[in-house]
């Protein structure tokens, strides 16, 4: 590998054949290239690993959970992104999943990032990011993170209430700062309007402080909550955000920049929604207004895979209904990778991996959901009863310990709140493919 972490390109600066690919760019006809080879790569990098490890002889933690990761796939939600939302320049939101590659691979993309701490500004930083790439995009801040921003140089940060500009005109009078609004984010998997965000009858208040404290103002920030389904959700807040653009402007401010969070998805969703929003983008801000976005799960979501090992198992007779179904105990649940079903709120679907000698990763069968096949339940490693990664599923094979589970559409929100709850580790190994030749060019591998 040869990185170069301080050489980022121009902002959004593709080949002419990258171009080409994005407009062939089709997830469900997966007529991109490097779609159709990424399965083939992802499958070999997870035999290739479970077939090293002999969990009888294995030394400690050689058998523990590990990721796949498809940059490849970062890159294609990049075009994706550039095909649908073109205007929006993303800022990607690094608590969906602080990876260091991942991380490198947008730097050379050429985005920008919302951070919401030090640490992560930090991070960010250390990788040779411009400083004025970054949002410090969290409307109530710890004053030395401020402190640590201001010296840092990272002007760009969101408010939502009185408080915060009191402590902005005492740590960071320079600032650039946006106006983080209220939104409908009923119709998301997360919701945050209920922690962040002024309400519309707020904000002539908020802006007046402003200028008597002579901040400085930039624009309007919104987020229609993490996971959001409803695209009338976005014609709302930016209708919204367009109302406090005048108000602004009518108590002197000079708003250029409007922040339209995050909240996409990976899915099909992506398309209608992003239509949804270039559109009211076009009616209610003209062009010279810069948008910006936040987008988190919708880059990593699905790039990445992860493998669990099977590490007892216990059998369940029922001599009543004369049935027998299984417990599997896998080495990573809610306390670890699995975090995203408590916090995120998302079913990760298991499949087998390894089974005895056979390696079945994408072996297409349409028996996971038959009724008549061998049933599970599937829980993760730690003492607690919460810890259940699957209450119900079937699979054809008679699993036993030492096999492999996988999941996939495991990069959003998983080890970044994994913890270390009895002992278990939080710190799993990422074996990186690249299905993309462009992002290897990028990163130099
Ligand atoms: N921006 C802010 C301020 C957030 O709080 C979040 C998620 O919590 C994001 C962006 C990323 O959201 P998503 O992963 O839904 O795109």
């Amino acid at each position: 590998m040869a990185p170069s972490l301080l050489a980022s390109p121009a902002d959004f600066q593709f080949s002419l054949k990258d171009i080409h690919a994005l407009n062939d760019c089709s997830r469900d006809n997966a007529t991109f290239s490097g779609a159709s080879h990424a399965k083939n790569l992802i499958g070999d990098a997870l035999k290739t690993r479970v077939e090293a490890v002999d969990h009888d002889l294995c030394g400690v933690g050689e058998e523990d959970a590990f990721f796949v990761a498809d940059l490849g796939e970062v890159y294609r939600q990049h075009l994706r992104w550039k095909k649908n939302l073109a205007r929006v320049k993303p800022h990607y939101a690094v608590k969906c999943n602080p990876d260091p590659q991942v991380l490198r691979l947008m730097m050379q993309l050429g985005l920008g990032f919302d951070c919401a701490s030090k640490n992560e500004i930090e991070t960010v930083l250390n990788l040779g990011a411009d400083p004025d790439r970054i949002i410090y995009a969290q409307p109530c801040k710890t004053k030395s993170y401020v402190r640590y921003a201001a010296q840092a140089g990272v002007k760009q940060m969101t408010f939502d209430n009185a408080d915060e500009l009191y402590k902005t005109k005492q740590l960071f009078p320079d600032a650039e700062l946006y106006l983080r609004i209220l939104t409908d984010d009923s119709a998301s998997l997360c919701r945050l309007s209920q922690k962040f965000g002024a309400a519309l009858d707020q904000t002539a208040e908020l802006l007046e402080l402003a200028k008597k404290l002579e901040l400085n103002v930039v624009g309007v920030a919104f987020h229609v909550g993490s996971g959001a389904s409803d695209p009338k959700a976005f014609i709302k807040a930016v209708q919204d955000a367009r109302l406090v653009f005048d108000r602004a402007a009518a108590l002197g401010f000079n708003m250029h920049t409007l922040d339209v969070g995050g909240g996409f998805t990976g899915d099909a969703t992506f398309e209608p929604m992003a239509a949804v929003l270039s559109a009211s983008l076009d009616e209610y801000f003209p062009p010279q207004v810069r948008i910006i976005g936040e987008p988190g799960r919708y880059y990593v979501s699905t790039a990445f895979t992860i493998a669990c090992h099977v590490i007892a198992r216990r059998t369940v007779a029922d001599a009543t209904l004369g049935t027998t179904s299984y417990m599997l105990y896998l080495n990573d649940g809610v306390y670890g990778n699995f975090s995203s079903i408590i916090f995120d709120h998302q079913h990760p679907v298991p499949r087998v991996l390894k089974a005895g000698a056979d390696v079945l990763y994408d072996v297409p069968r349409s028996g996971y959901d038959t009724p008549s096949q061998i049933e599970y339940s599937i829980w993760g490693p730690t003492c607690d009863g919460i810890d259940i990664v699957s209450s119900s599923c079937t699979f054809p094979e008679l699993l036993d310990v030492g096999d492999w589970l996988y999941f996939e559409d495991m990069g959003a929100y998983t080890k970044c709140s994994a913890t270390r709850f009895n002992g278990f580790t939080d710190t799993h190994d990422v074996v990186y493919v690249c299905s993309e030749p462009g992002a290897r060019a990028l990163m130099g591998i």
